[in-house]
């Protein structure tokens, strides 16, 4: 991996080629940043950096036999630890190094972009519990001891190390005080209220901004075929994950959907308020419900999450906030007719509503109940 194929803000990559350049490396390292940014990327591009025979002022050189096994992952001084379990393929006493051949081909396919939730997919699904193990470390501690193959740094990068298993902890923790020379930690985490106190004091910290709409945008065109449109309309409602912006676009289509459901529902409610709903939509309009009612409730969830954002968006514009809403352009336009609709008087009973019906799905209530109770429920509010 190269830095200038790494997905976050050049002045990151300038100070972590600094930390090289004067000899400042430390040698345990935290990247802490949401999941759908390339923090991945970049500790590979920062260890191949670290590694590579000719390193110019801004990249490694790409061509030195250092920089050609890391384009495979396949340095032997580079060690990637991650959560695993059993498997139908690692029957027993599952460690990373066992999975490696799978999470390789993972990184490579998901160009850099690691959601948690395919690797569970990929070990076998929701019910498995993946952790970084006593094996793991075990492992690391053993290699700790032992010189770098090829004379220069040994780097462990380790994902998602809010996954280390409690017992696990302290054996690594010494290892992460008194590394053997040369030897460099790289941490990856999405959060820090989630990782043991005791590796946040013991680590150089390095916090990876959320993605800029821009990078979503230009890489959705770039290596996932998305016209600049549709590009732009993801980007700017991603909340700079590029996990959430692949899904949306692999989801393309959704939003859009979503979108005239919600027409619907908040036209008729401001027609029924008006009191000349006519028959025809109150037919259609229970149609609708009744088919939102039949989809999963994971769906029904997500209707109303969009309809939260979208809530608000029409806030925003009816109060001169237009700079910060994050809406496709189909959404603004839409927003521009109804924003005089939700008023600061309003929003917080309506946001309310919102989140009973949430609440109620989540504990299975019944559905079509959920849906026409907050019709009513907005239509009196508005
Ligand atoms: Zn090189």
């Amino acid at each position: 991996m190269l830095f200038k194929d790494v997905l976050v803000d050049e002045t990151l990559k300038s100070q972590l080629i600094n930390l090289v350049k004067e000899n400042r490396v430390s040698h345990a390292q935290l990247f802490l940043g949401g999941a759908g940014t390339h923090k991945f990327a970049l500790a590979v591009a920062f260890a191949q950096y670290l590694c590579c025979e000719h390193p110019s002022d801004t990249d490694s050189c790409g061509e030195c036999p250092s920089c050609k096994k890391f384009a495979k992952l396949s340095h032997p001084d580079l060690h990637l630890i991650f959560p695993n379990c059993n498997t139908q393929e690692v029957k027993k006493d599952s460690e990373s190094k066992l999975h490696i051949r799978a999470f390789t081909d993972f990184v490579m396919q998901n160009n850099y972009h690691l959601d948690y939730a395919k690797w569970l997919d990929i070990l076998g699904g929701a019910n498995k519990q993946l952790t970084i193990n006593i094996r793991d470390c075990a492992s690391i501690i053993n290699q700790n001891s032992i010189r770098s193959y090829e004379g220069g740094y040994k780097i462990y990068i380790l994902w998602r190390v809010d996954k280390l298993y409690y017992d696990a902890a302290p054996k690594l923790l010494k290892t992460l005080e008194e590394p053997e020379n040369k030897t460099l930690f790289i941490l990856l985490a999405d959060s820090a209220d989630t990782i043991l106190q005791t590796i946040l004091s013991r680590t150089q910290l390095v916090k990876i901004p959320a993605m800029r709409p821009e990078i979503i945008s230009r890489e959705l065109v770039a290596n996932y075929g998305a016209s600049q449109e549709t590009a732009d309309d993801i980007a700017n409602i991603a909340e700079g994950s590029f996990i959430k912006a692949l899904e949306l676009f692999e989801n393309n289509g959704e939003v859009h959907e979503m979108l005239t459901i919600f027409e619907f529902i908040l036209t008729s409610a401001i027609a029924n308020k008006m009191g000349d709903l006519g028959k025809m939509q109150f037919s259609e309009l229970r149609a609708k419900i009744e088919t939102l009612a039949k989809t999963d409730r994971e769906k029904q969830v997500m209707f109303f999450t969009y309809m939260t954002r979208m809530f608000r968006n029409l806030l925003m514009l009816n109060t001169n906030n237009a700079a910060i809403i994050k809406a496709t352009a189909e959404e603004r336009a839409f927003a521009e007719f109804f924003k005089k609709y939700i008023t600061l008087k309003n929003i917080t009973p309506i946001l309310d509503e919102c989140n009973k019906a949430i609440f109620h799905i989540i504990r299975n209530g019944n559905s079509t109940l959920i849906f026409t109770d907050f019709y009513l429920k907005l239509s009196a509010i508005l």
